[in-house]
């Protein structure tokens, strides 16, 4: 059935949602695939974005770990991650659209830089929801969003965080559809957008299969990404589903991983229910109410996930896996030593994944590790953390 994956996904939304989402499903057919809208997108993603990025060996960590280690680096991307491979795309079509505003909510704030800068290019307004929670906590990436042009809307409500941000910006889109577009930031929420979003992130994992190919004339053994939302993991595995031989492998947040503690773990340790529209993993307690979810990265830090990972996860075709702060935090550091690159909090889940794991790949073998963002934004976090030790 049409936005669904296997018995996830669908469209659970109050009725007045469903104009726009039709327009944006409609959007999608007829606009996305002309030769005008491609061409624009890929001049803008080559250009302003700064793709495509280099598949990078690591000779230190390779040595290590007895296997060749790739690093796909969407962190050299402008905005610092993945998330403006999204935006372009959303914020073109929305243009296309004949929309003036794009409205979006943010946790960590950069998906809401993503889609500042994407409005800021293409003379769009733009107006940020973000909890009050992740206001105070983000402070320098609501500066850079107020500097890039960007309204930026305190939400008080609930736990005053990312969840809470999705609900008042959906609730704002119904009275403002017209003139302004949801920039939906990760592939979940209502269908279309994680076919939309995937679409847009696909760019990852088929740059990845086409270096690949050229560096060794093969495909890679695995593929490892980690996994919030789920946009920068179904980007690297979608172009690699249908290739039997490839390991696709998600890395979700354990948090602290002391007993009792909420994660972001929601294929790994939730349930099935409805969030944001979509029925799928779930964090919640025994009655259903959505649990608060913690992880050191704040950009993995949603309770639910998007439906296409829940899909991967029930059917085996992909595997799922969780790590906690502390290795994260450790992976990060021994990235840096061996390798000079400082990767995002989130990336590096993925990366401790593989290091923690060496025994999981065959000698020789190719691993590609997405490094969806650079962590030069968690200094404060890190420097916290480092200190408590
Ligand atoms: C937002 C973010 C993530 C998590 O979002 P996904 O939709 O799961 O990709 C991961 N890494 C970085 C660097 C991010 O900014």
């Amino acid at each position: 059935m049409k936005g669904y994956f296997g018995d996830f996904g669908g469209q659970f939304v109050p009725e007045l949602l469903m104009p726009p989402l039709l327009e944006v499903e409609k959007a999608m057919e007829e606009i996305l695939p002309t030769r005008e809208f491609q061409d624009e997108l890929n001049d803008l993603l080559r250009n302003y974005a700064g793709r495509e990025t280099p598949l990078t060996h690591c000779p230190t960590l390779s040595q290590e770990l007895g296997f060749n280690l790739w690093l796909k680096r969407e962190d050299l991307l402008h905005t610092g991650a993945h998330k403006v491979n999204n935006t372009l795309g959303q914020g073109l079509l929305a243009k296309r659209m004949g929309k003036t505003t794009l409205i979006a909510e943010t946790g960590a704030g950069q998906h809401g830089v993503a889609t500042a800068a994407t409005a800021a290019r293409l003379g769009l307004n733009c107006v940020i929801y973000m909890g009050a929670e992740d206001v105070a906590r983000q402070s320098s990436n609501v500066r850079r969003m107020r500097l890039l042009g960007a309204e930026v809307h305190s939400v008080a409500s609930g736990t005053a965080t990312l969840k809470d941000a999705i609900n008042e910006t959906l609730r704002a889109w119904i009275s403002s559809h017209e003139t302004t577009h949801y920039c939906f930031g990760t592939a979940a929420g209502p269908h279309p957008f994680p076919t939309l979003v995937r679409i847009f992130q696909s760019v990852i994992g088929k740059e990845t299969k086409a270096a690949m190919y050229e560096k060794k004339n093969r495909l890679p053994d695995a593929v490892v990404a980690c996994v919030g939302g789920g946009s920068n993991a179904i980007g690297m595995f979608h172009p690699f589903i249908n290739e039997e031989g490839v390991r696709i492998i998600g890395v979700e947040a354990a948090g602290t991983g002391e007993p009792g503690c909420y994660s972001s773990a929601s294929i790994t340790t939730g349930r099935p229910g409805v969030l944001h529209g979509c029925h799928s993993m779930l964090l919640q307690d025994k009655t259903g109410q959505i649990e608060p979810s913690h992880s050191i990265s704040a950009g993995l830090d949603y309770p639910g996930v998007g439906p296409e990972h829940a899909w991967l996860n029930k059917t085996g075709r992909a595997e799922y896996h969780k790590i906690k702060d502390a290795d994260a935090l450790a992976a990060l550091q021994k990235l840096c030593r061996a390798e000079g690159i400082l990767p995002a909090l989130e990336s590096s889940h993925a990366l401790a994944w593989v290091l923690q794991n060496p025994g999981s790949f065959a000698k020789g073998s190719d691993v590609v590790v997405n490094l969806s963002g650079r962590g030069d934004k968690d200094m404060d976090i890190i420097n916290n953390a480092l200190e408590e030790n």
